[in-house]
């Protein structure tokens, strides 16, 4: 079963769901972490387990021979993301634009255009016991996520459990971490900017026809309002956290909660159990 766990924006403690969840798994199931929040993955700071094997992550960007381009302009016009101009004489690539869509190439008439690799990133594999650990880093100043996002899922094998730990918000990122998964997790914190953020992140996940419950992380420091709309959404809460200066303090030290407070290991396991007989249910109706 592959497990996302997103949430409208970022710090509302997705990581910690992620990693505990993954961790107490581990107990019993093979599990493959995988942290597909590539700008920051920060879940290997509560694993201690160290990666040990690196691939970069390359994508083909288009390089032009102008001894046999006649500057007809068809590549300016196919790319959709304006990373090729041509001008009076001159073709311009801006390779941090370029999505590697291979569209210029193709079209080009002349065959004037081959492809070169351009590292963007890398993915990092580790293991431990019963857990894969599977992460992809962007690198400083790259634009682009989903190719690196790409990269980490191919690691998903489905031999055992799958917990996705997917980036903050709501964009193309999210996107192409959360598909395809079988049930997605939305934390957020009882607040406005809580409610605001998660009512987007329903909206994604229904889009993706995907079936979701919500987290309420810090409960008990805002209102009611996130709750009542999970009512009216017919949303189940399938976790409430409580703002607590333990678990705050493990967090800042990179301990898992389940190692700091070993009563929570039952709490996600009841967790996953509620997600499997949800998953279940929404199988039935399809
Ligand atoms: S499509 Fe080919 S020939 Fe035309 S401008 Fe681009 S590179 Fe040159
Ligand atoms: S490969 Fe695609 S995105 Fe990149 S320059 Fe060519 S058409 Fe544009």
């Amino acid at each position: 079963m592959i497990i996302s766990v997103a949430s409208g924006k970022g710090g509302t403690g997705k990581t910690l769901v992620a990693v505990n969840l993954a961790l107490t798994l581990s107990d019993v199931y093979r599990v493959q972490l995988l942290d597909c929040d590539v700008e920051e993955p920060n879940a290997h700071i509560f694993l201690h387990l160290a990666t040990n094997r690196s691939e970069a992550v390359v994508i083909p960007v288009p390089r032009v021979d102008e001894t046999k381009c006649t500057y007809c302009g068809r590549c300016a016009e196919v790319c959709v993301y304006n990373a090729i101009a041509v001008l009076k004489g001159k073709v311009l690539v801006f390779p941090e634009l370029c999505h590697g869509c291979g569209a210029c190439s193709y079209l080009c008439p002349e065959s004037a255009i081959s492809e070169e690799g351009r590292e963007i990133g890398v993915v990092e594999t580790g293991d431990s016991g019963n857990m894969e650990f599977i992460q992809g880093r962007l690198a400083i100043g790259e634009p682009m996520a989903p190719p690196i996002i790409r990269e980490v899922k191919k690691h998903i094998d489905r031999v055992g459990e799958v917990i996705i730990d997917v980036p903050p918000g709501t964009s193309c990122p999210v996107v192409e971490a959360v598909k395809n998964s079988d049930f997605c997790l939305l934390v957020t914190e009882p607040t406005p900017f809580g409610l605001n953020d998660l009512s987007l992140a329903v909206e994604l996940v229904r889009k993706l026809q995907i079936p979701c419950g919500v987290i309420i992380n810090r409960s008990g420091v805002g209102d009611e309002k996130v709750e009542q709309y999970c009512q009216e959404q017919g949303i189940p809460i399938l976790l409430k956290i409580p703002l607590d200066r333990n678990i705050a303090t493990l967090y800042s030290k990179g301990i898992p909660l389940i190692a700091g407070m070993p009563e929570w290991r039952r709490v996600f396991v009841t967790l996953f159990q509620n997600i499997k007989q949800i998953n279940s249910a929404s199988q039935v109706v399809k």
